[in-house]
């Protein structure tokens, strides 16, 4: 705008007449001055121009002097507004910085506020995070450390930071593990790492520790936790050994020992002069013991029995218990096999002496297979495989002695193992029948008993006897389904017979029982159970066990039969003469009858039966004398029959009379027959 009135003709006149009114003016009266001078007729002269000159001259000079007044001015107003102008800029800019400078204070104040708040926060998890933690410079070098840590070590902080590096309270072989990741920790990127470490405390104690080592961003330092891990260790141990030992005995376990017997194995194939051998044992009759004195006094003879096996080894063999009665041992780099046999001496020496338990003395033998050489094998269950099936040849040649295993060993406990499987079978297909064979009265020649004999009719292969498969029963445990089944039948069987023929009304059912079913905790009530099913009156049912089964545990069998008797069953011995008992020990059991075996009975009429006669002349008067029955078993000819009869024999049982036949023979015209 002000240049627009700078421009206008009346400004542009207005500054004309500032600019050059006073020379106007001057010009104006020099020629005033000169015209009137002429008007008025003056002769001019020099001064006439020099007075209007001057005027002129000084109205120049004024005029010049108030331009460059004006001039100075206008400039110092602009220059002025212009300072004007700056101040207030530089003013309000000052305004604004101050402003700034105050949201910048308060947000410092803020951001300080909040990093204290946090610092707090990190130390009371520092201080409270359960681990004990310290940071650690790139060097080892402690720089903080919570209390938990000192309570921990027993070291406190000034003390670590003596230290050139707190990893000097690890194990020697944890600390450069651990000062190799904090120096060359350079990523902070990295992901922490975890080591389980061992330290040693200020009292010299050593515990298992869970180090944790975290890198801080943006520092070389390193965040370390440690947390105490001794007792979870102590219990992972504990963990480890129950489960590679026996609690019992503390000894090696099967799984243990298949995993050492593995390592000798593989050692074997890398080193041609490294031998070893296994031996499998099982002590004989344990089960007997253990039924008897009770399983107390079984875990103890299995303690003791450990204890002193483990004597007659070397440190570096390995004994252990398999299970049950049975231990097995890596005789460990032998140097020649005879060693072996110096071991078995050993053994032998051992258990001459008897095991003292509690207040017993026990003698104690043990059946032992042996695998001589087990380099020749792929793997270990093979040599466990064949050092059992010595064993068992052990225990077939009557046990107490040892067995070194050889093939034909394999193919036994193949056959075994096929034939347990064939009567598992068989026991569900119903393929198991009883035959029965009469035993006779001498004094009128009637049907007395029937004692029931168990035979297979096996698909295929006929009827097989139980010569071939009651072993494998004892052995494999059947026994005690199948022995159930024969109870059950026979006692029904005659209990049919009786109300079916009024003339076998008086007639008994004889059953044989092996060792097994005898230990059976469950036999005295089964026993009550058939005879209250089938309805057979218990004077109708014997019960033959052989004299070895009663000798085994004496006072179980007394106990036992005692109460068996009291319910009216009757007892028979079987095979009598055969086994060991003491014929002072009889009179101590409940038995009724006395069955002797056919042995005695075959070599009646032979060339040694003088000496055989005595014998059973001997057993007869016994018997009598401890007013026992007898019946003689095996009887083929008459010239027998009439020998016994001599001895006043009432009861008789053999091929002269009747063979086992299958209950389908008993029929009216077998009862005709044998009542004339
Ligand atoms: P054991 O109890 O002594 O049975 C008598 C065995 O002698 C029977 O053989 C019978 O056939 C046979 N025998 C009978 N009279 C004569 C004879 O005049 N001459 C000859 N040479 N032998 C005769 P079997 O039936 O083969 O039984 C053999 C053994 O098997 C039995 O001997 C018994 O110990 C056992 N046994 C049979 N059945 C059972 C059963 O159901 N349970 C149990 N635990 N064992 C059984
Ligand atoms: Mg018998
Ligand atoms: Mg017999």
């Amino acid at each position: 705008m002000s240049s627009a009135a700078n421009n206008s003709p009346v400004s542009s006149i207005k500054s004309w007449v500032e600019k050059y009114s006073l020379v106007v003016l001057g010009v104006i009266i020099s020629a005033g001055f000169l015209a009137v001078y002429h008007l008025l007729g003056f002769q001019p002269d020099a001064g006439t121009y020099i007075a209007p000159g001057v005027v002129v001259l000084f109205s120049l000079f004024a005029q010049n002097l108030i331009n460059a007044h004006r001039d100075i001015r206008s400039r110092l107003e602009r220059y002025s507004s212009k300072l004007e102008e700056m101040v207030r800029e530089r003013t309000e800019d000052l305004i604004k910085s101050n402003e700034q400078l105050q949201e910048e204070i308060s947000l410092r104040r803020k951001t300080e506020e909040r990093l204290r708040a946090s610092e707090s926060r990190y130390r009371t998890i520092f201080e409270n995070s359960g681990a004990a933690t310290l940071i650690s410079n790139e060097n080892g070098r402690a720089l903080l450390a919570n209390t938990q840590l000192s309570t921990m070590t027993g070291f406190s902080l000034e003390e670590l930071e003596a230290r050139d590096s707190w990893t000097s309270i690890l194990e020697n072989s944890h600390q450069n593990r651990v000062l190799s990741w904090i120096s060359n920790n350079k990523s902070s990127a990295e992901s922490p790492r975890c080591f389980e470490a061992v330290i040693r405390c200020k009292d010299g104690q050593e515990k298992n520790v869970f180090i944790t080592l975290a890198s801080f961003q943006e520092s070389k330092s390193v965040l370390v936790s440690l947390v105490d891990i001794t007792e979870l260790k102590r219990a992972e141990q504990r963990l480890f050994h129950q489960a590679f030992h026996d609690h019992l005995t503390d000894l090696p376990n099967r799984a243990l020992f298949m995993e050492l017997l593995n390592i000798s194995l593989r050692r074997s194939r890398r080193s041609r002069d490294y031998l070893f051998a296994v031996l499998y044992m099982d002590i004989d009759r344990f089960k007997y013991i253990n039924d008897s004195m009770g399983h107390l006094f079984g875990d103890r003879l299995l303690v003791s029995f450990a204890q002193t096996i483990k004597k007659c080894m070397r440190d570096s063999d390995t004994v252990a218990r398999m299970g049950g009665d049975e231990f097995a041992v890596i005789l460990d780099d032998i140097q020649d096999p005879s060693y072996i046999f110096t071991v078995m001496d050993r053994i032998n020496a051992a258990l001459k002496d008897p095991l003292k338990i509690e207040d017993h003395t026990i003698y104690v033998t043990v059946s032992t297979g042996i695998v001589a050489d087990c380099r020749i094998y792929d793997n270990p269950e093979d040599i466990v495989r064949d050092a059992d099936a010595a064993m068992y040849g052990a225990k077939d040649a009557g046990r107490a002695c040892f067995k070194v295993f050889e093939s034909r060993m394999h193919q036994r406990f193949k056959r075994t193992l096929e034939m347990e499987t064939a009567m598992r079978k068989a026991l569900e297909n119903g393929e198991f029948v009883l035959h029965y064979q009469p035993i006779i009265s001498l004094q009128g020649g009637k049907v007395a008993t029937f004692e029931a004999l168990v035979r297979w009719e096996r698909p295929g292969m006929g009827l097989i006897h139980p010569a071939e498969f009651i072993p494998v029963a004892e052995e494999t445990g059947l026994i005690m389904p199948l022995g159930r089944w024969v109870l059950s039948q026979a006692c029904k069987q005659m209990s049919i017979w009786q109300k079916t023929y009024p003339e076998l009304s008086d007639c008994s059912v004889s059953v044989n029982l092996s060792g097994r079913q005898f230990n059976d905790p469950e036999l005295e009530n089964h026993i009550m159970h058939v005879l209250e099913t089938s309805g057979l009156s218990p004077e109708h049912l014997k019960l033959e066990i052989t004299e070895n089964e009663v000798m085994h545990s004496p006072e179980h069998a007394i106990e036992l039969l005692t109460r068996i008797r009291k319910a009216g069953i009757k007892i028979m011995i079987d095979d009598f003469g055969t086994g060991y008992s003491s014929l002072s020990y009889l009179h101590r059991f409940p038995i009724d009858i006395l069955k002797v075996d056919r042995k005695f009975v075959g070599r009646l009429d032979s060339i040694n039966s003088p000496s055989e006669r005595k014998i059973v002349e001997n057993i007869f008067s016994l018997a009598h004398g401890l007013n026992l029955e007898v019946v003689a078993e095996g009887v083929e000819r008459s010239s027998q029959n009439d020998f016994l009869a001599g001895l006043n024999c009432r009861f008789v049982q053999g091929f002269l009379y009747y063979r086992p036949m299958p209950p389908e023979m008993v029929q009216p015209d077998f009862l005709e027959r044998i009542s004339k």
